[in-house]
């Protein structure tokens, strides 16, 4: 595509800033509108895997994010008594990519994102209503009732894409039964220091992951019940809900002020037939929302954004959007395949098939494991 193309990114979240950064490399100037007045920091952490680090690389922004963030070098399940059923050293992957797994605060990763694009790169409370192909490209109308033009439209503007409901409105989110609070809070990393933790409870899941000196991200996940309103629960009623698990657990919710706990319902979307439709195409959670349960779902969309820009600097639109598409779909897909299963393996309620997953699991050897992450670490984008 020529250089000189405008290309319109819908959405500033990681998916948007990571495109409109290696769109840059590629020698295009795209402009970013993003709904929110103001790029608030969501206060949560993130782990950031190495298929999304060797994008960084690429990028230029790897050394940035070690820097900010905390690597991760073990992978631990433990049961509720946070008794290890399976421990995963990361160091051959580690060894292999030159990379490490790390954990970040999302707002230090939004901020070294927004801090590699010029001024003027991202257009606040441009909350985008609808997209209409012109003859020379795309309109597009905002929701406070201006509009602006482009050639062709990138939309990396989330789960609740509006791009994707105009173009592909039959597609559905769908729930995975299991909701989500999550949190910083200040506290010791010792105890978890360069290790990711997930502790499995029947029907419930506590995550640990430590994001940069005395920084510590959780997050608690449980199996949906009828008739309780998961989203009014006191904080009080989330330490209750969580006592299965050992104290230093649920003391990484009691240290957490209560206005900063975030609460989610999970859900991911089904496939969609394609990515792409005219001048426009759909990035990251806008194509292929995930649940968290393999922390890939920002990994996915920095791994879209590379390969998207890769193919627009190389092929007219409709053959980029083609090769990107072939390139990434089928992963991604497969992607939101497992990370649904692997969730329903996560939160089994029932103990005694528990107790036999937790059996199985701890008599695998973890070059198993190791296998299986070295096919996500791998990505396709190079
Ligand atoms: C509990 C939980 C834990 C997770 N943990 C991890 C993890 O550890 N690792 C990982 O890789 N992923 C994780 N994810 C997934 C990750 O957060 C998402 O996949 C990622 O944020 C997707 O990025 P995105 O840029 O596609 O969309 P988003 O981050 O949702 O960004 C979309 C942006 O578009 C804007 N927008 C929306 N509508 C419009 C509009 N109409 N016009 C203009 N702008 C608009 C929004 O304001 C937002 O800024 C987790 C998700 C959840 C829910």
């Amino acid at each position: 595509m020529e250089k000189d193309t405008s290309i319109a990114i819908i959405g500033g979240g990681i998916g948007g800033f990571t495109a409109a950064i290696a769109l840059r490399r590629q020698g295009f100037s795209p402009v970013i509108y993003e709904a929110a007045p103001e790029l608030q920091p969501i206060g949560a952490g993130i782990t950031l895997a190495i298929n999304a680090m060797q994008v960084f690389r690429e990028l230029g922004l790897a050394d940035k994010a070690i820097a900010a963030g905390h690597r991760l070098e073990h992978l631990w399940i433990t049961d509720e008594h946070l008794h290890p059923i399976s421990r995963t050293a990361l160091e051959p992957l580690i060894r292999e990519f030159g990379l490490p797994n790390l954990g970040i605060h999302r707002g230090a990763l939004q901020q070294l994102l927004v801090e590699a694009l010029p001024e003027g790169a991202i257009h606040l409370g441009k909350g985008l209503q609808r997209l209409e192909e012109i003859a020379e490209g795309v309109e597009l109308k905002f929701e406070d009732g201006t509009t602006a033009q482009a050639g062709v439209v990138i939309a990396a503007d989330g789960i609740h894409s509006a791009v994707r409901r105009q173009l592909f409105p039959a597609c559905r989110q769908r729930s995975s039964g299991q909701v989500c609070w999550r949190g910083i809070c200040r506290a010791d990393t010792g105890p978890w220091q360069g290790r990711g933790t997930e502790a499995w409870a029947p029907g419930m899941r506590f995550g640990i992951v430590p994001i940069a000196a005395e920084s510590i991200y959780w997050f608690a996940v449980v199996n949906q019940k009828p008739g309780i309103d998961w989203a009014k629960l006191t904080k009080e009623e989330l330490m209750e809900t969580f006592r299965p698990f050992a104290r230093p657990a649920r003391e990484l919710i009691e240290s957490t002020p209560a206005s900063q706990i975030i609460y989610n319902p999970l859900n991911d979307l089904e496939p969609l037939p394609q990515w792409f439709f005219g001048r426009s195409a759909l990035l990251g959670d806008a194509a292929h929302a995930t649940t968290p349960n393999m922390g890939q779902g920002a990994c996915q969309a920095i791994e879209d954004a590379y390969v998207l820009a890769r193919c627009v600097s190389s092929w007219p639109y409709g053959e980029a959007f083609a090769k990107y598409q072939a390139r990434r779909k089928a992963r991604a897909d497969s992607i939101v395949r497992q990370s649904r299963r692997l969730g329903r393996i996560a939160q089994l309620d029932s103990p005694v098939l528990g107790r036999l997953r937790n059996r199985v699991m701890s008599l695998m050897p973890s070059s198993l494991a190791i296998r299986g992450l070295r096919n996500v670490a791998k990505g396709s984008f190079l």
